[in-house]
């Protein structure tokens, strides 16, 4: 059967035009070449309505040919035998499970690129990748996975922001340039992910959920809930039980604002922590060529995730702050303090240690959080892109050991010297700030340690290559 046009088909179902002799041919010379995609269901369309935009001409090979009624104008439908002779590339846009018509097209496909789109309902859910499965399938056809990752709404919305990546991957380069030509052409960018052995990993990919946050949300849901069951014992119930205080309004700002800058400081120290280790580790090995734990691959590897997670808590602890002088209780302690040196007849002092304290306090703070937000925004693609990689390392790591001091200076002044008044420590619970430090002092004291001149030059050596006598290079990680 021919192929048509919707409006061929509308006008007179008797007089089906093939594309080749269409009379709009000649409108279409100008045109990129046609582009078959087998199967019409949302990708499909949603696919053949970007290409046409994007000026191919487009043949759709379905079952129903004539039942087709939902495609975009323009586009040729037939059937698969007869859509697949219009074209040298064939998108598949149809379920793995649905695969078997194929094997009867098997000597039409000779030489042809196939292009697999599918993803699966499940991680792994076959022994072998869809597009594996359809090589075996059409052994004569050149298989090429691609754009699974790209959704039909996406396609249809022409809203790529989201991601506009297509990965692709196939055994033969030619094929794989030709598809990643039409990515291009659609406004999309393709990356070259090898072989066709790569498959499996690319239907996987849209099946994860945010793999790389999951290890940061467990440590900030850990310590959020740990820190404001902590701060809720000393500030409500230690006072309930003691004096019969009712502290609870604390529950809203407070205690939010306590665990906020803890919780936040406590993430920027792990942000920094396996890098003293690893350098640690080296220097203990002699050798670079070894392989890390996986523990601390892992934790390197979302170093990024819980540093954002990190600013995000010091944004929201910046905010908190903001309103503390709009609150009834500020507002209720300063008028009883003022009202009772009314009452005295007195005016207190100003101290000039307490001044310079609190100076210090919102100085560090402010300085923190802004060298904070400049790590933040390095760490966006779009501008991490524009930087080579000492820029990249001269933010992320110098920048950001300092911003993990003026941070923990900040915290350091807030608590001043309540951890020598025993009085402060509720049932032997030591104020949560003093928590918050442990790991940013540990980091701090390590790195201090690293950046002298002797042990920096040692790792700078091991970093280089270099390696201490004796170590076998058996296990190398090069
Ligand atoms: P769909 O809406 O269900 O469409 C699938 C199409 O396959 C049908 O419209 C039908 O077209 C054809 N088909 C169904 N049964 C068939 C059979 N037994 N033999 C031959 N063809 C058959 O599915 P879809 O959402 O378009 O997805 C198509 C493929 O794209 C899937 O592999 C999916 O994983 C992949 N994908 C989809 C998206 C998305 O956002 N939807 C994103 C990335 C990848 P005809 O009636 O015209 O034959």
């Amino acid at each position: 059967m021919p192929c048509k046009t919707l409006e061929e088909m509308d006008v007179n179902s008797s007089n089906m035009i093939p594309l080749h002799q269409t009379t709009s041919r000649k409108r279409l010379d100008h045109k990129r070449e046609a582009i078959c995609i087998f199967g019409t269901g949302d990708f499909g369309r949603s696919l053949g309505m970007r290409l046409l935009k994007s000026g191919y001409q487009v043949v759709f090979g379905s079952r129903n040919p004539q039942n087709s009624t939902l495609l975009p104008s323009g586009a040729q439908v037939c059937t698969h035998a007869d859509a697949l002779k219009e074209s040298e590339i064939i998108f598949l846009a149809v379920h793995r499970e649905n695969y078997d018509f194929l094997s009867a097209l098997s000597n039409l496909l000779d030489g042809k690129v196939l292009v697999d789109v599918s993803n699966n309902l499940k991680m792994n859910q076959y022994p072998e990748s869809n597009a594996q499965y359809l090589s075996q399938l059409v052994p004569k056809a050149i298989v090429v996975k691609g754009f699974n990752t790209v959704s039909a709404w996406a396609l249809q919305s022409g809203s790529l922001d989201a991601n506009s990546q297509v990965f692709v991957c196939g055994d033969d380069n030619k094929s794989k340039q030709q598809v990643m030509d039409v990515a291009r052409s659609l406004g999309l960018t393709p990356l070259d992910q090898g072989s066709l052995l790569a498959a499996e990993e690319l239907e996987n990919y849209p099946l994860q959920l945010f793999p790389m946050w999951r290890l940061p949300f467990i440590i900030t849901a850990g310590l959020t809930v740990f820190f404001f069951l902590y701060c809720v014992v000393i500030k409500v119930i230690h006072p309930y039980v003691e004096k019969n205080e009712d502290n609870s309004y604390l529950l809203m700002v407070s205690i939010p604002n306590k665990i906020f800058p803890i919780v936040s400081l406590i993430l920027l120290g792990l942000v920094y922590l396996p890098g003293v280790i690893a350098a640690f580790l080296q220097l203990y090995r002699g050798t670079k060529y070894k392989r890390f734990p996986d523990w601390l691959d892992k934790w390197m590897l979302c170093r990024k995730q819980l540093g954002l997670v990190a600013f995000v808590y010091g944004f929201l602890h910046v905010f908190y702050s903001l309103i503390i002088p709009l609150r009834y209780s500020t507002y209720w302690r300063n008028i009883k303090y003022i009202t009772a040196q009314l009452k005295k007849n007195s005016t207190s002092e100003m101290e000039v240690v307490w001044s310079w304290k609190s100076d210090a306090f919102y100085a560090s703070g402010i300085l923190g959080f802004s060298v904070f937000c400049l790590l933040g925004i390095t760490s966006l693609p779009s501008v991490s892109n524009v930087m080579n990689w000492r820029e990249f390392r001269f933010v992320q790591s110098k920048l950001g050991h300092v911003t993990l001091l003026l941070c923990t200076v900040h915290t350091a002044l807030l608590g001043w010297n309540k951890f020598l008044i025993l009085s402060l420590y509720k049932w032997g619970l030591p104020p949560a700030y003093l928590l918050s430090m442990v790991i940013p002092c540990i980091v701090l004291a390590l790195k201090l340690i690293l950046i002298t001149p002797c042990v920096d030059r040692m790792v700078t050596r091991i970093r280089q290559g270099w390696e201490r006598k004796g170590k076998g290079s058996s296990d190398l990680n090069i």
